[in-house]
């Protein structure tokens, strides 16, 4: 029988998909793409004769008898996700229904929106003496959001923080991550189409982001990073640390640091 390969599509750069995603993509004879945000350059390399459907118009019974029916029929599907599947994907429920139909799948991952946003950044989320965690968040639209993970809740910890699908309420937004504990001060960067073209970054603090994202005229497709590691001042790691010994490196006696 043939399979489902769920995959994901990168954030944009029609580059940034795995190996694997592109050979499967290659040979699918059946593609059904998220056409909202999957760039369609993707699947520029598909068979001539493959079917395409753009999930945006179509329901969750609708996407999974399409694939159902071409498994069914001998066919190899390819559902292509934006970024990585896993992370608002509404991926699950897929799976779900293709498990309960007896139909076989596979996960390819891939490199979602917020990887990408750290590299149009040029920093890094977890950063010795600032941050060792990263909490990918959003703030609750159609979508609830359970009660204990309230943006106010989240922002106690000041980790670096990646806020999706919430671009459209800045201004509430900074105000609320100010409220949960963050200081105004705190930068913030916006990204908007990450390794698309006309990508776009909008950076400030929290007191300012949400004025510079309106004049930037940012809508949608962003991401809004919020941290100290968007800032200069860091420990070095104690992987390379001079001063730290491990199996593989006896250490020295230089401590380092940026702008501390
Ligand atoms: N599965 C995707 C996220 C889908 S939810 C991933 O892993 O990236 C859609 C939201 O993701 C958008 O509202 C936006 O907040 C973010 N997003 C997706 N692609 C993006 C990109 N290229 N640049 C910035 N944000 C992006």
């Amino acid at each position: 029988m043939e399979k489902v390969y769920f995959i994901g599509a990168g954030p944009g750069d029609p580059e940034l998909i795995t190996v694997k995603g592109k050979r499967l993509i290659e040979e699918a004879d059946v593609i059904v793409y998220a056409g909202s945000l999957v760039n369609p350059q993707v699947f520029a390399g598909a068979k001539p004769g493959a079917e395409l459907y753009n999930s945006a118009g179509m329901t969750l019974p609708e996407v999974v008898e399409v694939m159902r029916q071409a498994v069914v029929g001998g066919k190899r599907v390819v559902r292509l996700h934006t970024g990585d599947p896993s992370v608002y994907g509404a991926h699950r429920e897929q799976m779900a229904e293709l498990e309960r139909l007896g139909i076989p799948y596979e996960v390819v991952p891939g490199v979602s929106s917020f990887v990408a946003a750290a590299a149009a950044l040029r920093r890094e989320y977890t950063l010795p003496g600032v941050s060792q965690s990263v909490i990918l968040t959003r703030m609750e639209g159609r979508t609830a959001v359970p009660e204990r993970e309230q943006i106010e809740a989240l922002a106690a910890h000041q980790s670096s923080m990646v806020i999706f699908l919430s671009i459209g309420a800045i201004e509430e937004l900074a105000a609320r991550l100010r409220s949960g504990g963050y200081p105004a001060d705190t930068p913030v960067a916006v990204v908007y189409k990450a390794s698309w073209p006309d990508e776009k970054i909008v950076r400030g603090d929290l007191s300012d982001i949400a004025g510079k994202v309106r004049e930037a005229g940012i809508t949608k497709t962003a991401l809004v990073t919020v941290g100290r590691f968007l800032g200069d001042e860091f420990e070095c790691s104690k992987l390379y640390d001079e001063t730290f010994s491990h199996g593989y490196r006896q250490g020295g006696d230089k401590g380092c640091g940026y702008g501390i």
